[in-house]
C-alpha cells in the first residue's frame, strides 16, 4: 500500500493520456504552445503496465485526463483494459464532452463510470470566447449523452474566470434545479504558461458563493459541508442536483489528498501544484523489473509534499495545464 510521510494513504491515480485538445481555453494552454511527439508519450501497452503496477500498490482509483482524453487514439480500448485491470474498482474521466455524444454509449460499456465535463458557460458566444471554438452545443449534447449512458453522477467543472464568466455562474447553478448533476465551482489555479493570466484573473470560491446566493437566495448545505472529494456542496432549495465549490487556492484540502499523477509522458507527479516529479517512463524503457519500478513509486510516495504554497508565492512552473490534466 501507498503511504506517504503523514500517513495519507494514497490509492487515487489520475492518468492523463494525451497533451493535445481540441479546446483552446484561455487560461489554460499557452500561444504556440509544442505537444509531446507521440512517441514520447506512454503507449498502450506501458499505461497498461503502470496501471496493473499501481493496482498492485493498492491504487483502486484511476480518473482518465489529458489534454482532453476523448483525443487519444484507441480510448475504448484503453478505459477497457483499465477498467478489467484486477484491483481497479473506480474508472473516471475529466473531458470537455466535445466528442461525448459519440462515445458515451462505447465508453459506458468498456467499463467507465463516470464522467465530470468542463464547461464554463452556457452562452454560445462566450464559449467561443473562453475556448477558441464554436462547439458549446456538441458539449450540451455530449453532456446529455452521457446520462443517457449512465455515465452518473454527472459533474460540471466550472472555472470561473475574473472578467469573462463571473456572471455565468448563476446560470450554471440555475440548471440544478432541472438537473440532478453537481455544478462545482473551482478556483483557476496558476502553472506554466499562463501564470499571469491565472493568478491575476482567479475569483475565489467565497465570491462565487455570494454571486449565486445574491441572485437565487441561501444555499443549504450539504453534509454540513463535509467535502465531497475536493467540493464543498450545497442546494437551492428544492433542486434536484448540488452545487459544489472548490477552494483549490485559498482554502486547500491538503490534509485528506489521496492522489498523484501520472502525465502523458509517463512522469509520477506528487502534487499537482508542486513542481516534484518521477521519470519512471524512462526507466520502464530502460528495463528496469516491477519489483525496481514498485520500489520507485513507493519511495515517491512516501515523499509527495504536504500541499501546495500558493500562499507562500511557490508557483508550479515545470509544467502547462495541459500537461498534467488538472
Ligand atoms: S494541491 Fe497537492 S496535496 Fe493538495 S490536494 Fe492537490 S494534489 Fe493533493
Amino acid at each position: 500500500m501507498a503511504i506517504d510521510r503523514f500517513g495519507r494513504r494514497i490509492h487515487y491515480l489520475r492518468i492523463s493520456l494525451t497533451d493535445h485538445c481540441n479546446l483552446r481555453c484561455i487560461y489554460c494552454m499557452p500561444e504556440g504552445m509544442t505537444f509531446h511527439p507521440y512517441a514520447e508519450l506512454m503507449q498502450d501497452d506501458e499505461i497498461f503496465i503502470f496501471t496493473r503496477l499501481f493496482s498492485g500498490l493498492g491504487f483502486d482509483k484511476i480518473r482518465l485526463t489529458g489534454g482532453e482524453p476523448t483525443l487519444r487514439a484507441n480510448i475504448v480500448k484503453l478505459v477497457h483494459g483499465i477498467s478489467h485491470t484486477d484491483g481497479i474498482r473506480s474508472v473516471s474521466m475529466t473531458t470537455n464532452a466535445v466528442l461525448l455524444s459519440k462515445l458515451a454509449g462505447p465508453l459506458a460499456e468498456a467499463g467507465l463510470q463516470r464522467v465530470n465535463v468542463s464547461i464554463d458557460t452556457l452562452d454560445p458566444l462566450k464559449f467561443k470566447q473562453l475556448t477558441g471554438f464554436d462547439n458549446l452545443e456538441n458539449v450540451w449534447k455530449g453532456i446529455l449523452s452521457a446520462e443517457q449512458a449512465g455515465l452518473g453522477p454527472i459533474k460540471l467543472n466550472v472555472v470561473v474566470v475574473r472578467g469573462f464568466n463571473e456572471p455565468d455562474v448563476v446560470e450554471l447553478a440555475r440548471l440544478t434545479l432541472q438537473h440532478a448533476w453537481q455544478v462545482r465551482f473551482i478556483e483557476m489555479m496558476p502553472f506554466a504558461g499562463k501564470t499571469d493570466f491565472q493568478t491575476g484573473q482567479m475569483v475565489t470560491a467565497a465570491e462565487t458563493h455570494s454571486l449565486i446566493e445574491n441572485a437565487m437566495g441561501r444555499l443549504v448545505p450539504v453534509n454540513d459541508q463535509t467535502l465531497d472529494g475536493e467540493a464543498r456542496r450545497f442546494h437551492l432549495p428544492g433542486a434536484l442536483g448540488t452545487i459544489g465549490f472548490i477552494y483549490s487556492v485559498t482554502a486547500p484540502f491538503c490534509g485528506s489528498c489521496n492522489r498523484v499523477r501520472l502525465t502523458a509522458d509517463g512522469v509520477l507527479r506528487l502534487c499537482l501544484l508542486r513542481e516534484s516529479e518521477l521519470d519512471l517512463l524512462t526507466p520502464l524503457r530502460n528495463g528496469a523489473s516491477q519489483d525496481q519500478l514498485r520500489t520507485m513509486v513507493l519511495e515517491a510516495v512516501y515523499n509527495k509534499p504536504w500541499g501546495h504554497a500558493l500562499a507562500q508565492g511557490e508557483i508550479p512552473l515545470n509544467r502547462v495545464l495541459n500537461e498534467i490534466g488538472g
